[in-house]
């Protein structure tokens, strides 16, 4: 490749003679196949979830050549990884780590900060490096997805022992989903509480390994080693005993910018011997307030073993339809039409869908404290994937609650032509007046933008989240609330665009006015939620601010994650 013409972006503050430098020495570090100068707009192709890019979001609700790539780079080795981070320094070119980039929804692969240069470390450095039967845990590269641990299993005839949890989709990587603290849905459904051990690239190049990773396991007699560091095997007990001595550390690298990951534990569920999902269909959309209150009890007490969903009818629809099968309006779907849907799908205004796991002694006795319980809720019915014989969303979610990697939920992305989305991830008390006033809250605004509620309350174990993405409303769980509403727009579509950005900028303000906050979010908007978590006159970020500049004094790795700008990239000159 030729290093001579600049990108389409320069990092801010580099002229072209020092990129082109940093360049030429990168290439030499990895090799010319696995570095990518992103020169035009000719360069900047939407992908698929398939085929992820690189270069900027796949689903830009900004302008497509905003959050854009200078370069991209493939290291295939932790000391190229360390390479490439003394390189960033001595230049000072800003880096933007991904695993796999399918953060769709919270913006994929796509840098922060224009012009960084994104490190795929997916591509090549993709080995499950141990699964242990008797541990129940995996030790993971970055590039190593849901499914891909999934066939790892079976391969190996693993399956019957050890259990995976994956989000919706499978396609993530198991350490990228983990550090933006995704979630899944069988009980090991809280991806970092059950990770274990971390192995990171300091912005300095130098390599640490957190908890009992940084107490040396003695060489076994006989064994060669080749010398890298990298290489040593980690401690018996690094991917055991997730704390270690001393202050626990593995937080600051989780939404954070200071640290690459390049190697992670994550448990694994043992079989729990027996297995069964269910769905039980709520008929009126005020159902969810007494929904939510028969939920957090059963969840405490852990009846409710796994992260249960409380899904909204749009939600389901779009998997089995687009909204042209539905309606011939453009507008907000009306409730008479819900309720139509409804009938057509044989669902509910809201499906809850959940999982038994134990022998048939034990699945038998939470079933029937379950459904005594959920019988309250008028017009309930309850459905296990035998009963239903055309395909449904429960013959998903039946995968999904066992960990078996799946791509089904994808098609709610395309409700309107051109879909994408944005998520919109509100944490809550899990009680039905808080359900209900947040569910008021986020549809009303959804409506007002032009766009159909789709989402979800998933329950965790104190609070609920609530999804949202423009035009659907999605929410995962820990009990906590989450609620996911899930945003879906015309990418094509600059109004649709805007709405859909206007949109979540106001329901973050609406929330954060009834003292609700987000856990997660898109790039766009990570300065916005950054500067609602402010009590005390902002100490969380003073906080995270002299820890950045502390450990990232050149500021290279990462400058805006999460709202945390360095010295280096003022936050007053690059916020949003
Ligand atoms: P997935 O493909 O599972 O959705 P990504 O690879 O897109 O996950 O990672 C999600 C986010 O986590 C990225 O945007 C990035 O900010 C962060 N991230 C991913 N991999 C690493 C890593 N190895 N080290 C540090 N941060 C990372």
């Amino acid at each position: 490749m030729t290093t001579n013409a600049g990108p389409l972006v320069l990092p801010p503050g580099t002229t072209k003679e020092t990129f082109a430098a940093f360049i030429h020495e990168a290439i030499r570090v990895v090799g010319p196949d696995n570095v990518t100068v992103i020169r035009s707009q000719n360069d900047l192709k939407d992908g698929t979830y398939e085929n992820p890019i690189y270069t900027h979001d796949i689903y830009h609700v900004m302008d497509k050549d905003y959050m854009i790539a200078s370069a991209v780079i493939l290291p295939g080795s932790v000391p190229e990884v360390q390479e490439i981070v003394r390189l960033a320094g001595k230049f000072q070119i800003p880096l933007w780590p991904t695993s796999i980039g399918r953060n769709v929804g919270y913006g994929g692969a796509a840098p922060r900060l224009p012009g960084s240069v994104v490190l795929n470390l997916g591509a090549r450095m993709n080995r499950v490096l141990e699964v242990s039967v008797e541990g129940a845990y995996a030790l993971v590269e970055p590039g190593v997805t849901f499914a891909g641990l999934y066939d790892y299993l079976v391969k190996n005839n693993l399956q019957d022992k050890l259990w995976i949890d994956v989000p919706d989709i499978g396609g993530g990587s198991v350490l990228g989903n983990t550090l933006d603290r995704g979630v899944g849905y069988t009980p090991y459904g809280d991806h970092w509480m059950m990770h274990c051990g971390l192995e990171v690239v300091l912005p300095t190049g130098e390599l640490m390994r957190t908890g009992m990773g940084a107490l040396p396991q003695p060489p076994e007699k006989g064994r060669k080693h080749s010398g890298r560091v990298d290489e040593e095997p980690g401690n018996k007990c690094w991917q055991l005993f997730p704390y270690g001595f001393g202050p626990y550390n593995d937080g600051l690298f989780s939404q954070s910018n200071l640290g690459i990951v390049t190697k992670m534990g994550i448990w694994l569920m043992p079989n729990p011997g027996g297995y069964q999902s269910y769905l039980i269909t709520l008929p009126r959309e005020e159902d969810l307030q007494q929904a939510v209150d028969i939920i957090r009890p059963l969840r405490l007490q852990m009846v409710l073993q796994n992260v249960p969903t409380l899904r909204h009818i749009l939600l389901d629809a779009g998997v089995l339809g687009r909204k042209k099968d539905y309606t011939s309006s453009n507008g907000p779907i009306e409730d008479a039409e819900l309720d139509t849907i409804c009938k057509k799908l044989n669902l509910g205004r809201w499906n809850f869908y959940g999982a038994l796991y134990g022998p048939e002694p034990t699945r038998k006795a939470l079933w029937s404290v379950i459904k005594t319980a959920f019988s309250a809720i008028k017009g309930a019915k309850f459905f296990f994937p035998e009963d239903i014989k055309e395909y449904c969303v429960l013959h998903v979610r039946d995968k999904t609650l066992q960990g078996i990697p799946t791509f089904d939920e994808l098609k709610w992305v395309d409700w309107i032509p051109n879909g994408a989305h944005l998520f919109f991830s509100p944490i809550s008390k899990v009680t039905g007046d808080d359900a209900m006033l947040q569910y008021s809250v986020t549809k009303k605004r959804v409506r007002e933008a032009g766009f159909d509620f789709i989402g979800t309350f998933t329950v965790g174990l104190r609070e609920m989240r609530e999804y949202s993405s423009y035009e659907f409303l999605y929410m995962p769980l820990i009990p906590s609330l989450d609620h996911i509403v899930c945003i879906v727009f015309d990418r094509n579509d600059n109004d649709s665009k805007k709405r859909a950005h206007g949109l979540i900028k106001t329901l973050i303000a609406d929330c954060a006015a009834h003292g609700w906050g987000e856990y997660r979010t898109h790039l766009a908007l990570m300065d916005q939620i950054a500067e609602t978590y402010n009590w005390n006159e902002n100490i969380l970020m003073r906080f995270n601010e002299s820890i950045k500049n502390a450990i990232d004094p050149k500021g290279i790795l990462a400058p805006g994650k999460s709202g945390v700008w360095p010295a280096a990239y003022p936050k007053s000159v690059y916020k949003l």
